[in-house]
């Protein structure tokens, strides 16, 4: 069976104690790959590659650097189908998504920060008549960047991009549920002439290696995305240690669709951000508020689409949902089907696991999943379930329905539904949200800054905000007279 490696100093290492565990493919439930189960012992190895490289990395010229990252970019569109087939393969995502969205994404991250360095200037503050202060930004020196398993090289890059661009050396760890193509990426780093020891790939357990990295005295930053109980353990562990944090966390998002909405781009978007990538995306909408006037209407054309819908293996092309990654994550989703039950909520479709013909008979499928008649502050609508499944309730003023939709501990993103363009405006300012897309779903542009608040996170992400997070800032006086 394929032995996964760790990525260290420019080459493909086994892990010192030559441990292994499964890693499974959620389509089969079969195992189909080990995982290095690293420790400290090779994070040691990363760190000291990471030392004797940051040197070399960070001095050399923002124009370098940029050639190198605009060779990673070019390297994954190269492997694009490689790197869909294995994307599709390790997370049980269909390959179409992964074909459109994710590895792309990767493409384009790498693109992105290869470009955005090269203008990324220092600033200056003229004191008239007293000096001037210039602030330069340095590269903070050996990184962490810990990402989830539901957009795997998509979070991924998305972190170690601009932690490159701006000259920090990375120990980057993917989820041990979805480390393929980040292992991949070791390839694509050596073809593009990355200095040895710039970028480290460490695969394991968050428990044991994802903790080391935290906790290791010489990793100065660590930019996470995953769940936010993660999210609190590792701000415990970190802050003491004054490190650099930027937490991108949980979500539990409201798709808010008022009476005077386009009907169907509001439907067919609704489509999508309730179920794509089964629901496991941290900005899908999992709380769909519908304006009295059009609810019975926007229900039953919403059940009826979704009745539509395809739950098929990820390398089917028809397959509009495909599998949820990994057994555990199943049962979790379940879970929270049954408690909705029990708490009052009538499952309006879907509820259950979906069984399809061997050789995917084991593989981990669920009904796309619309549950009525829950209150706003019930469980099943106030934590993230992260999985196929919304609930959809009926408001009738904008009072009621802010309330409603900022009642959670989380807020990352949301959606609002008008064509009365001043109430769009209205309800936007008052959401308690780091995203607000009006008449839209997950349009993303590169430049903007991404993240949440409260429970959501610490930080933002993208543009100049994640080149300002991977670099400390200097401020220098100069007197004029
Ligand atoms: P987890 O928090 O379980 O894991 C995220 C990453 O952290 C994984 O690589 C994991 O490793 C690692 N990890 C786990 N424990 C530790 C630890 N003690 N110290 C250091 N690292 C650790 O999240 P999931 O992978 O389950 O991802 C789903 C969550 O991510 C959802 O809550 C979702 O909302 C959130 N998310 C947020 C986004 C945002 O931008 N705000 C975007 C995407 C997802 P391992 O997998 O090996 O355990």
């Amino acid at each position: 069976m394929e032995k996964l490696s760790n990525y260290i100093n420019g080459a493909y290492l086994a892990p010192v104690d030559l441990k292994y565990f499964d890693n499974f493919d959620p389509s089969t439930g079969e195992v189909y790959c080990l995982i290095p189960d690293s420790d400290e012992q090779d994070l040691d190895l990363a760190i000291t590659a990471a030392e004797s490289a940051f040197p070399i990395w960070s001095s050399m010229s923002a124009e370098e650097r940029s050639k190198i990252l605009i060779r990673f970019s070019e390297g994954i569109e190269k492997r694009m189908e490689e790197f869909v087939a294995a994307e599709s393969k390790d997370n049980g995502k269909p390959i179409t998504l992964a074909r459109h969205v994710d590895i792309p994404r990767a493409v384009s991250n790498f693109h992105f920060f290869a470009t955005a360095i090269l203008h990324f200037a220092s600033e200056s503050h003229y004191m008239e008549g007293v000096g001037i202060n210039y602030t330069t930004r340095k590269p903070i020196g050996i990184v962490g960047c810990i990402s989830p398993w539901n957009l795997p090289l998509y979070l991924f890059t998305w972190k170690i991009a601009p932690a490159l661009a701006a000259g920090n050396c990375v120990i980057a760890k993917p989820s041990e549920i979805t480390p393929y193509t980040a292992t991949l990426l070791g390839e694509i780093a050596t073809e593009a002439g990355l200095p040895a020891g710039v970028l480290n790939i460490l695969n394991g357990k968050g428990s044991q290696i994802g903790d080391a990295i935290v906790r290791h005295p010489k990793v100065k930053a660590i930019s996470f995305t995953g769940g936010t109980a993660t999210g609190e353990h590792i701000a415990r562990t970190a802050a003491p240690m004054f490190k650099k944090l930027s937490l991108e966390l949980g979500g539990k998002n409201p798709t808010i669709i008022f009476d005077d909405c386009d009907f169907e781009d509001a439907l067919t978007t609704t489509v999508r951000s309730s179920f794509a990538n089964q629901g496991q995306i941290c900005l899908c909408g999992s709380r769909i508020f519908v304006q009295k006037g059009i609810y019975e209407k926007f229900k039953n054309a919403f059940i009826e689409k979704i009745n539509k819908s395809i739950v098929s293996y990820p390398q089917d092309p028809k397959a509009h949902l495909g599998a949820i990654v990994s057994e555990q994550h199943m049962e979790k989703v379940l879970s929270y089907i049954q408690l909705a039950k029990e708490e009052g909520g009538q499952i309006r479709t879907g509820g259950n696991r979906v069984f399809l013909p061997a050789p995917h008979d084991k593989g981990y499928y669920l009904a796309p999943t619309i549950i009525e008649g829950l209150p706003y502050d019930c469980r099943t609508n106030q934590e993230e379930i992260f999985g196929p499944v919304v609930t959809i309730s009926v408001f009738e003023t904008e009072e009621e329905v802010l309330a409603a939709a900022n009642s959670t501990k989380y807020g990352l993103a949301s959606s609002v539904w008008t064509t009365n363009l001043k109430k769009a405006h209205r309800v936007a300012d008052q959401l308690d949200m780091g995203i607000v897309w009006i008449n839209a779903w997950l349009v993303r542009d590169l430049r903007t800054p991404f993240g949440g608040v409260k429970a959501s996170g610490v930080g933002r992400e993208g543009g100049w905000e994640a080149l300002r997070f991977f670099t400390e800032a200097k401020n220098i006086f100069v007197k004029v007279d």
